[in-house]
């Protein structure tokens, strides 16, 4: 489903939104190019899972752990050179297993699970607006409930 803002604010609300339909297990990857607005909607996500600490930004880490209603893992990957370096720091482990994760760059690391929530953003015509396109593979039980939870931003066609 397509979605759009119109401000990093708004980015933000869908970002909490969607955060709060969040489970332990899930993988949320967050696609497009550098400034498209990851990292905000990434800071969204985590208010939504109930993490009350301040996010840094840039992140010099490749994996940040955070806590809040459950166990949130931000993945930052724009530095992975190599996907193999993901795998020998056993930064796999933190997905799919006891808290969200959230993974800025996939690509990076050659990521594709099965069940994940994807999420493309890219530019819009004006300065401030975004495109947010999303998917839910593997997660056709949850549809509803993820659909929901960002109908406000849906670009009504
Ligand atoms: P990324 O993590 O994708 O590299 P960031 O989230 O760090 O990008 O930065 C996005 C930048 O775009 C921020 O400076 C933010 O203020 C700006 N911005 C402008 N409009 C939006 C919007 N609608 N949604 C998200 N960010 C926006
Ligand atoms: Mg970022």
């Amino acid at each position: 489903m397509l979605c759009r803002t119109d401000s990093p604010e708004a980015t933000g609300a869908l970002g909490r939104a969607l955060g709060e339909a969040l489970m332990p297990g899930d993988i949320v990857l967050l696609e497009g190019d550098l400034g498209a607005g990851k990292s905000v909607l990434a800071r969204g996500l985590a208010r939504g899972a109930g993490v009350g600490v301040a996010m840094p930004s840039p992140t010099f880490t490749l994996m940040q752990p955070y806590q809040g209603r459950i166990p949130f893992y931000h993945f930052d990957l724009y530095r992975l050179n190599d996907p193999d370096e993901f795998y020998e720091a056993g930064l796999d482990e933190f997905l799919g297993g006891d808290g969200a994760a959230v993974v800025e760059w996939p690509d990076r690391a050659g990521l594709d699970p099965e069940e994940c929530v994807r999420v493309h953003i890219s530019r819009g015509e004006c300065d401030d607006e975004r495109l947010i396109e999303l998917s839910f593979p593997g997660l056709e039980g949850r549809l509803a409930a993820l659909a929901r939870a960002v109908e406000t931003w849906r670009v009504k066609s």
